[in-house]
């Protein structure tokens, strides 16, 4: 059933928007620039950080347009002189209540600059303690953080898990792991979303030194951990892989991770890592042959075994890492040259 839609005026111009639409989302329609700071698309409205604010006539004062849903005969105005002043001295407020580029980490000082437009350092306030975390991968700067709860929400609304808390009140108010353990002794499942959704850098990769985005470059690919196929950006810096980050809105995965996804690919430039192929020597040593060598004792192998007990007495495992055109070359072998059907994947499991 459609139904009927709501018209309301915006910055002097009528316009139409279906039922359920906010006033942020109508102005973004109209192309309005409205700032927001605790506001994430993937997550509930919440109206806490006021950088938000519309002028709405009849209304006692300034309203969230994240929170404020349209409704019919609207008059809202998105930009303003008093609009920007108010916006301008919550963003001071904001400010003052931390101090972004504690420890001189450059990402969390351009993440935040980036979102309160800065040209200048923020204003110098004594540091609290950082917390130190014994976890490997989510390092948590407080004095960067601005109490948005966008990762307490990601983590409640988006993973169900509610590893972090706001805790206290006024000036004593924290975000921290829940009941400030370790985020090992939380229900964390290290997917590292809380640090995707943070506005300040507060929340960030530990393994990436503090490294700038502006500083990377990325190269946007598919995580090859599972089937699911997440689009993910690896961040590379003179070569070499620094952090994994997704963008919201692409892939199935919207901007989601898991935590090998996010966090596991330092084998990537593990010297561990074969990067040719070994074979088996008669005294039981692997030793470097072309690939052809390693082919041949691989026909040699599988022939002996098929000869041997049968074709069905092989069976072929594809790893969930491999491609689709690998993993359709694998069943091929399998069923075309050796005669089995016995082929899996792990990714179908
Ligand atoms: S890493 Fe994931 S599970 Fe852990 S606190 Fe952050 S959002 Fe919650
Ligand atoms: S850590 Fe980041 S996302 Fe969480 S409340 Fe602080 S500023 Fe917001």
């Amino acid at each position: 059933m459609n139904h009927p839609k709501i018209h309301l005026n915006l910055d002097g111009q009528e316009m139409e928007v279906n039922p359920g639409t906010t006033l942020l989302d109508a102005c973004r329609e109209r192309g309005a620039s409205v700032p927001t700071l605790c506001h994430e698309d993937r997550l509930e409205p919440f109206g806490g950080c006021r950088m938000c604010l519309v002028e709405l006539d009849g209304a006692p004062r300034l309203v969230p347009a994240c929170k404020t849903p349209a409704s019919n005969g609207m008059v809202v105005r998105s930009a303003s002189a008093s609009l920007e002043r108010v916006r301008g001295t919550i963003a001071e407020m904001l400010m003052a209540e931390h101090r972004p580029a504690s420890g001189g980490r450059p990402d969390a000082m351009e993440k935040v600059a980036k979102r309160f437009q800065l040209g200048a350092p923020p204003i110098q306030f004594p540091l609290r303690d950082e917390y130190r975390d014994r976890n490997r991968f989510i390092g948590f700067d407080t004095n960067a953080c601005i109490l948005c709860n966008r990762c307490v929400r990601y983590c409640d609304e988006i993973m169900a898990v509610t590893a972090l808390e706001h805790f206290g009140q006024g000036p004593n108010a924290i975000v921290q792991p829940t009941d400030g353990l370790s985020f090992l002794d939380t229900s964390c499942e290290l997917c590292g979303g809380c640090i995707s959704s943070c506005p300040t850098g507060a929340l960030y990769e530990k393994e990436a030194h503090g490294i700038a985005e502006s500083a990377c470059e990325t190269t946007r690919t598919v995580c090859t951990f599972c089937g699911v196929g997440c689009v993910i950006d690896l961040n590379t810096k003179d070569g070499a892989v620094v952090k994994v980050t997704a963008e919201v809105g692409v892939g199935p995965n919207d901007g989601h991770l898991c935590t090998k996804g996010r966090f596991a690919w330092q084998f990537i430039h593990h010297g561990d890592r074969l990067t040719e192929p070994l074979v088996r020597g008669e005294d039981g040593v692997l030793y470097v042959a072309t690939w052809e060598e390693a082919y041949a004792r691989v026909v040699e192998g599988l022939s002996k075994v098929k000869e041997s007990y049968g074709p069905d007495s092989i069976g072929f495992l594809a790893s969930s890492r491999c491609t689709n055109e690998d993993v359709y070359a694998l069943q091929k072998l399998a069923r075309s040259v050796m005669g089995t059907n016995n082929v899996h994947s792990c990714a179908a499991t």
